[in-house]
């Protein structure tokens, strides 16, 4: 069988990202048919935007994407692709995994957090106006329809790969209308997994906090768009960076798997980025494929690369470049059998 996914290798490290882990899912033996097409700064010039329809038909047809990163100039102009990528297809899952691995450096090597943030409203429905020269308004929209949705998510993706908490982040105390709506929502699902999925709720701020001092008593995190966000990045920051992080946007009707960090724009070029992320998230979209074999062998594949210590990429304290790295994990998953 073949799998027949949209490609998008994006700006900046993107397309040496994108190449370093299409070796890697290769080497699984798996056959893909990739579905290249281009979006980001390139295309602004000649399609006079930087996310041409022909990639969002592209996913529509294939439903399933891997993704590099995006740039998104800040200030006037272009909304972000990756938001309207995410709105468009309605991918309102985002799921960002951060498990300790060996042989890196971080305070802490029993963190194993996995992160569901809403991915459609909140302050990124892009509503926001300047009222007169001197204030600007952004409108924060929270449904019950999203909350329910993303916090049912969160509950499933808990029963279906073994998880015991689910924890909903909020700060109803102070927007308690939006948070607070978020907030129920969550409740009225938890009610639905009682008995087979722990749940409780922290407010954002003491969350932050107990993330850096123990974070090894969470375990799943439901949270709203700009809070997800943030705390993602705090996550990936706890297992080692963001050069580590893998992500997924999920929908109904397609998925796209990038990693959580950017472009990375003054590292472009140079074959020093680490790819890390975006092959896990590789291995993410390969779970979703149902591979669950073929992913397994790239998770174990990376970790052990990286446990060993003899090729690691410069973020992680190593020398090696991109295309290097990728080829020894490429080696390490055709020869690494999964235990039955
Ligand atoms: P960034 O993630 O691109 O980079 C921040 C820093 O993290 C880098 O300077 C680098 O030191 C490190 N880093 C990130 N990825 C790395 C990797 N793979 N290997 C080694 N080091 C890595 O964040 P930024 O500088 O805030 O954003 C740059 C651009 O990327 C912006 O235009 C931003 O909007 C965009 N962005 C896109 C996405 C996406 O496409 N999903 C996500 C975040 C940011």
């Amino acid at each position: 069988m073949t799998f027949t996914v949209t490609l998008i290798p994006g700006d900046g490290i993107g397309p040496e990202l994108a190449d370093a882990t299409v070796t890697v899912l290769e080497a699984t033996g798996i056959a893909f048919e990739w579905k290249r097409v281009e979006a980001g700064e390139s295309q602004i010039a000649a399609h006079g935007t930087p996310l041409p329809e022909a990639v969002l038909d592209s996913i529509r047809e294939t439903r399933v994407a891997l993704k590099g990163p995006i740039t998104t100039p800040i200030g006037e102009g272009f909304r972000s692709v990756n938001v309207t990528l995410r709105q468009a297809l309605d991918l309102y899952a985002n799921l960002r995994p951060a498990q300790s691995m060996k042989g890196i450096d971080t305070r802490y090597q029993d963190v194993d957090l996995v992160i569901v943030r809403e991915n459609t409203e909140d302050l990124y429905g892009g509503i926001e106006h300047r009222v007169g020269k001197d204030a600007a308004e952004s409108i924060k929209i929270i449904t019950r329809y999203a909350s329910e949705r993303i916090a049912r998510f969160a509950f499933d993706y808990a029963v279906a790969n073994g998880r015991r908490k689910v924890t909903a982040v909020h700060k109803a105390n102070i927007l308690k209308l939006s948070d607070g709506l978020f907030l129920e929502s969550c409740r009225t699902v938890a009610a639905e997994y009682e008995g087979r999925v722990e749940f409780e709720d922290r407010i954002i701020d003491n969350m932050c906090m107990q993330l850096v001092q123990k974070p090894e008593i969470y375990d799943v995190l439901v949270l709203p768009n700009l809070y997800g966000d943030i705390v993602s990045d705090l996550a990936a920051g706890l297992v080692g960076g963001l050069g580590v992080a893998p992500g997924a946007n999920i929908g109904e009707s397609a998925a796209v798997f990038e990693p959580v960090h950017g472009s990375a724009p003054k590292y472009a070029g140079k074959d020093v980025a680490n790819p890390t992320a975006l092959i896990l998230s590789g291995a993410l979209m390969l779970r979703h494929l149902g591979e669950t074999e073929a992913a397994e062998r790239v998770e174990r594949a990376t970790r052990e690369v990286i446990a060993e210590g003899r090729t690691l990429p410069r973020d992680l304290g190593g020398e090696a470049g991109t295309r290097q790295f990728a080829a020894a994990v490429a080696e390490r998953v055709s020869a690494v059998l999964v235990a039955p």
